[in-house]
């Protein structure tokens, strides 16, 4: 595939340019590429790298998202490719993620916005999501293959850390129908140890865009020992997400793993029953527990009349007890949730669409 040049950036003198993608607002020198390692001048062009590269391609189960009241049990046809504009310690797809500019080593196949909505369609996947890396640093593919998706019938997913600038993050939210967004600690200082940037703000903010844009949003936090698992952080964020997003937002608190440079044992069951505890008491009413499989934190459970809901066994679920949106044994209207009995609507204020 030719190479595509980006979106969102200004040439500047000397053959530089400035990337407006995300919150790093690189300027980057002739020959090189910005933060994330994709987006790279050439003779004063800026151009994505990673348009129409795909490095992963899978059917999911949109559970392991993880999204819980989004569609239960739909398939995802999910797509990535690589680079990351994060550089998290702990990365479970660091082999992939940290990858930056050169191909070498890695398993990449063309796939244009176009084969990729028809690969859904033919797979008989209700859902395309752009999942594994960062979906936002591949801003111009994840753009032309949500308006064809939209198009065609499909729902969309972003999986993502929410590294992306407002105007670009608004011009993709016009397509997407679902955002699943890591909130990975509650400071700037754990963001600036885990991730290399003290980003949190941003993150912040647009989860609020994201939010208000009336796009649906789950919110996940991987819980690590000694790192993100005191009190003081877990209230801090509960409690953001209750005052500035709302009760009804689910949140997911999942078990890490030691992967890539991070040694830490795995989160013990205890803390996540902790976090689990920590995000009711700030009144949120859905909060999962994640990645240990068989465990009730997984299943919905009724705020009002405490029934199961929905029943998780790891990535597959038991009969669905939502009904219209509502517990199909009191009544209760379960928030946020969507499924093919109460589908997603158009938004009502789309953004402009922000192309420079
Ligand atoms: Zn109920």
């Amino acid at each position: 595939m030719k190479a595509k040049e980006a979106l969102l950036y200004e040439k500047l003198s000397h053959k530089m340019v400035h990337c407006h993608l995300c919150p790093h607002d690189c300027v980057i020198p002739e020959g090189k590429t910005g933060y994330c390692g994709v987006r790279k001048n050439s003779d004063g062009t800026l151009y994505a790298l990673t348009y129409g590269k795909v490095v992963s391609i899978a059917i999911d189960p949109i559970e392991k998202k993880p999204l819980n009241h989004f569609y239960p049990g739909a398939s995802a046809f999910s797509i990535g490719t690589f680079g990351c504009n994060m550089r998290c310690k702990h990365c479970c797809n660091w082999t992939i993620s940290h990858h930056t500019a050169t191909e070498e080593g890695l398993d990449l196949h063309d796939l244009s916005p176009e084969e990729a909505v028809q690969m859904a369609k033919d797979r008989e996947c209700e859902v395309l999501a752009w999942t594994y890396n960062e979906p936002s640093i591949w801003f111009e593919f994840v753009l032309d293959t949500a308006k064809l998706a939209k198009e065609a019938g499909l729902l969309t997913v972003m999986v993502t850390s929410g590294m992306i600038s407002p105007p670009a993050l608004k011009t993709l939210l016009n397509y997407i129908d679902a955002y699943r967004l890591d909130i990975k600690g509650f400071t700037e200082e754990f963001y600036e140890r885990l991730t290399g940037s003290p980003v949190l703000k941003y993150i912040l903010e647009n989860a609020l865009i994201a939010f208000r844009s009336g796009v649906h949003v789950e919110i996940i936090t991987n819980i690590i020992p000694n790192w993100n698992d005191s009190d003081e952080q877990l209230n801090g964020l509960a409690r953001w997400i209750v005052e500035n997003l709302d009760a009804e937002t689910p949140w997911h608190v999942t078990r890490y793993h030691p992967e890539n440079k991070l040694t830490e044992q795995p989160t013990p069951t205890e803390t996540l029953e902790r976090a689990k505890e920590i995000g009711h008491k700030n009144g949120l009413k859905y909060v999962y527990i994640g990645n240990v499989p068989g465990h009730p934190g997984q299943n919905t459970t009724c705020p009002e009349c405490s029934k199961v809901l929905i029943d998780r066994k790891g990535f597959s679920i038991g009969e669905n007890h939502i009904h219209k949106g509502c517990c199909q044994f009191c009544g209760y209207k379960i928030g946020h949730y969507r499924g093919p009995d109460k589908p997603v609507k158009d938004h009502t204020t789309p953004f402009p669409e922000y192309i420079l």
